[in-house]
């Protein structure tokens, strides 16, 4: 018989003092504790460690490095290369880190590092407030705080990075330490757009904005127009006003409300708005655009709290469905970009697969290229090209399909990528995201983790001493 001690049982023998959970490969739920948003990835860490608080975070990162295990850091779980989980390492689960603190008065709220973005809009939206976060509630606060932070609010309000104060992390060494403006000011500029690499957040602090109710939803058009619609969108969205969100799609119309039956399941390109203001006043920042274009299939825009925009695809997406994403910063989108576009857009595998233009301007661009980590601040738009599906059996059809239209567009991109939309795709690809910031988050990396601790991430490896 072998007398091999498995992680999850030596942790159970040390870790005395840890009140989260344990969860080896033998418990009744390690099934569904070890499964991550992304059905594509499928892996098996060799102990679930889910943390009840910063001890326990400082446990976890303990065992883990003295073991010489590999360490995963898990948020909300959605990353599409499935980086809050590894094989037979450790996964430090944040999901009981759920603290959720607004101060409308200072107009800020503390986050716990294991929040989802729905939890944080639901409860700053009862104080008509929010903070710039994505497009879908279920996303973790951690991973896409970490990497940044592009969504509906970005040309009102920035990034979601630009709104983080302060982030409370224990470090590769076990220590907590604030990170602000004030206190480990390096660290603070890395962990703005750099990532896991620098230690896990336990707590974000983030500034709220007067954002109660907005004016939001689709406009679709049929695809066949979707060289028409982007033409007018490239050159319409960087000069409307802030308040106005706006990102393109390619798409199919899912076949539920409530859109209308005529048009369920019919591919189309569309824009899907939010206005930070009245009715009146969204109509008439979307007029030209509008005044560019066909008569819509379907103008599905009106008042709704931000919260329920933010949740509006959560019943589209839901976990398990298997995702493959590629993504490219863009600065311009010439003619030939927008025939590309208008191909694969009319060619999507599946009815949840898509393709987003985000805009990267207004508020985020009041922000220097190395004020923080996130490099591209001179980008129009965030590209991501993403094959969802619920069916494995079409998981080279997603991956085929994302990885070609891509590649088509790359010539005509910024050269980088948002590292929360790829996968794993190298080195050089993390270096050209971050551009020339990456040397200095190189240091910053060797003074805080400087054995690469925190590398289930894109990895920025320490700099030599
Ligand atoms: C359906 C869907 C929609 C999305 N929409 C948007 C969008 O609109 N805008 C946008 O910007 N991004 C979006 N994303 C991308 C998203 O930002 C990334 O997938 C992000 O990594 C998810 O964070 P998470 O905490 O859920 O992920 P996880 O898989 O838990 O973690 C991802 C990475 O972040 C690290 N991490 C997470 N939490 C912490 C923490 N507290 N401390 C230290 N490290 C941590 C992990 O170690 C890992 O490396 C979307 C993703 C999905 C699946």
């Amino acid at each position: 018989m072998s007398t091999t001690i498995t992680p999850a049982q030596l942790a159970r023998r040390e870790l005395h003092d840890f009140d989260g959970r344990l969860i080896g490969p033998d418990d009744s739920d390690y099934e569904q504790a070890r499964a991550v948003y992304n059905a594509m990835i499928d892996k098996r860490p060799a102990l679930i460690a889910r943390c009840a608080g910063r001890a326990d975070v400082a446990q976890a990162i303990g065992f883990a490095r003295d073991h010489g295990l590999l360490l995963a850091v898990r948020g909300g779980g959605h990353n599409g290369g499935g980086l809050g989980t590894c094989d037979d390492g450790v996964v430090a689960d944040l999901s009981l880190l759920k603290e959720i603190e607004v101060d409308p008065a200072a107009r800020t709220v503390r986050v716990g590092g294991g929040c989802t973005w729905g939890e944080v809009d639901r409860a700053t939206g009862e104080h008509g407030l929010a903070t710039p976060s994505g497009i879908i509630s279920t996303t973790g606060v951690g991973g896409l705080t970490l990497g940044g932070g592009l969504g509906h609010l970005t040309r009102k309000c920035g990034l979601t990075i630009d709104n983080l104060l302060e982030a409370e992390l224990v470090l590769a060494s076990g220590e907590s330490v604030r990170a602000s403006a004030t206190e480990h000011p390096d660290l603070y500029w890395a962990i703005r757009g750099g990532g896991g690499n620098f230690g896990v957040v336990t707590s974000f602090l983030f500034r709220l904005h007067e954002v109660g109710t907005i004016v939001g939803g689709p406009t679709f058009w049929p695809v066949e127009q979707g060289a028409d619609v982007l033409s007018a969108y490239r050159e319409f969205i960087p000069s409307a006003p802030r308040e106005l969100g706006g990102f393109f799609a390619f798409a199919t119309v899912p076949p539920a409300p409530p859109f209308p039956e005529a048009i369920h399941l019919r591919k189309v390109c569309g824009i899907v708005w939010s206005y930070v203001g009245g009715e009146q006043a969204a109509a008439k920042a979307m007029a030209p655009l509008l005044a560019e274009v066909p008569e819509p299939l379907m103008h599905g825009v009106q008042p709704m709290p931000h919260a329920m925009l933010q949740g509006a695809f959560d019943g589209l997406y839901p976990p398990g469905d298997q995702w493959y994403w590629r993504a490219d910063f863009v600065n311009e989108i010439p003619d030939e970009a927008v025939r590309l576009h208008a191909r694969f857009g009319s060619e999507l595998p599946t009815m949840k697969s898509t393709m987003h233009l985000y805009p990267i301007d207004g508020a985020a661009h009041d922000v220097g290229p190395s004020d923080t980590a996130w490099s591209y601040r001179d980008a129009g738009w965030g590209a991501v090209f993403v094959g969802v599906g619920p069916d494995p059996a079409n998981a080279a059809a997603i991956r085929n399909w994302s990885i070609d239209y891509q590649e088509a567009l790359h010539p005509y991109s910024a050269g980088g990528a948002y590292v929360n939309m790829i996968m794993d795709e190298g080195e050089d690809r993390i270096r050209a995201s971050y551009r020339d910031n990456y040397d200095r988050l190189a240091r910053i990396k060797r003074t805080y983790d400087p054995d690469n601790l925190f590398r289930v991430n894109q990895n920025i490896r320490p700099a030599a001493a």
